[in-house]
């Protein structure tokens, strides 16, 4: 059993309906099954002491907004029924803590490449995720390798569309990186300088300093990146968005991936090559407790990053402390 089947719930969102999770299927025909037309998000609703919330929900929702603009996919939802979707799919799941996929795909039955007319469905999933790179990973860290496979090209396939067939990259990305016996892969970018993990972006540290690469390193423009240089600034480090050679990941004195699945997880390893004194950094360490302590709502969400969800009054109070 996959931690996706195991965290399985009952109700889609399917363009302003709530539908069965059976029920939610397109055709084979389907633009998107064919040619990769997707573009869609990954979010997280964290279980706080005030019920669930959802984290920088309308950052998310914007985003995919940026990525339908880029591939002219036209959109019938706005902005806000897009928020509204992500929090129903919540309530009506019952759901104190989850993953939420939004996703928009090109579906139809005409073949030929040309999207030209071909129809567009939007679908908000829920599901229970735990940690996306293991379960000691955001205590121990992970071991990572650079990935023999580049980050596409800037004039091939646009980064800062979070499309489905970038992840195609991704995943030779990370079998390579699996197989070989690692967690994740660190992609470096067509120029040969680092870019990000096959999920996740990336942050070294350096002399107190924090490094990452700009949005012209082949990235995604992550919203847990930003939420985390925001939380540095406040802490009072330095952050430098710059070009990044490979050699100065086995020069960090800490190391550490971000993303909405995989939090802020600390890199142990970088090919077999232990990072700074070994095990999670005095830095990650802070701004994990930072950033997980506002997600879970026991630090003040100072930067109003929280949308609250008011579950129906049927739902049973929680049995464990989730995330
Ligand atoms: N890069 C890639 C390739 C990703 O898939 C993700 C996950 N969405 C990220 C970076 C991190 O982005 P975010 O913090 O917005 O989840």
């Amino acid at each position: 059993m996959t931690a996706r089947d195991s965290g399985r719930t009952t109700t889609i969102w399917r363009d302003g309906e709530l539908v069965p999770w059976a029920d939610a299927n397109i055709h084979v025909m389907s633009h998107v099954v064919h040619y990769g037309s997707s573009v869609f998000e990954g979010v997280r609703c964290y279980e706080t002491p005030e019920g669930p919330a959802i984290f920088r929900l309308r950052d998310h929702m914007r985003r995919l907004l940026d990525s339908c603009r880029i591939y002219r996919i036209p959109m019938r939802h706005s902005l806000e029924a897009l928020q509204q979707a992500c929090i129903d799919t919540v309530a009506a799941n019952g759901l104190r803590h989850c993953y939420l996929r939004p996703v928009v795909v090109r579906t139809g039955e005409q073949m030929g490449v040309l999207p030209t007319g071909v129809p567009v469905e939007t679908f908000v999933i829920a599901w229970r995720w735990g940690a996306y790179l293991g379960h000691d990973a955001l205590e121990q860290g992970v071991d990572v390798c650079v990935s023999s496979w580049r980050r596409a090209a800037p004039d091939s396939f646009p980064a800062l569309a979070k499309a489905g067939g970038n992840y195609l990259n991704s995943q030779l990305t990370k079998m390579e990186a699996r197989g070989d016996g690692y967690t994740e892969g660190i992609t470096l970018d067509s120029f040969g300088f680092v870019s990000e993990g096959s999920g996740e972006n990336l942050f070294l540290v350096r002399d107190g300093v924090l490094y990452t690469p700009g949005l012209g390193a082949g990235i995604l423009n992550g919203i847990t990146r930003d939420s985390v240089v925001r939380l540095a600034v406040d802490l009072g480090y330095e952050v430098r968005e710059q070009t990044i050679p490979r050699e100065m990941l086995y020069l960090a004195d800490e190391l550490f991936f971000t993303g909405t699945a995989a939090e802020l997880t600390p890199i142990r390893s970088v090919d077999r090559v232990e990072v700074g004194a070994g095990g999670p950094g005095p830095i990650t360490r802070a701004l994990q407790a930072e950033f997980l302590g506002i997600a879970r709502g026991t630090i003040a969400d100072r930067h109003g990053w929280l949308t609250r969800v008011a579950l129906p009054a049927d739902v049973p109070e929680p049995v464990t402390a989730g995330r």
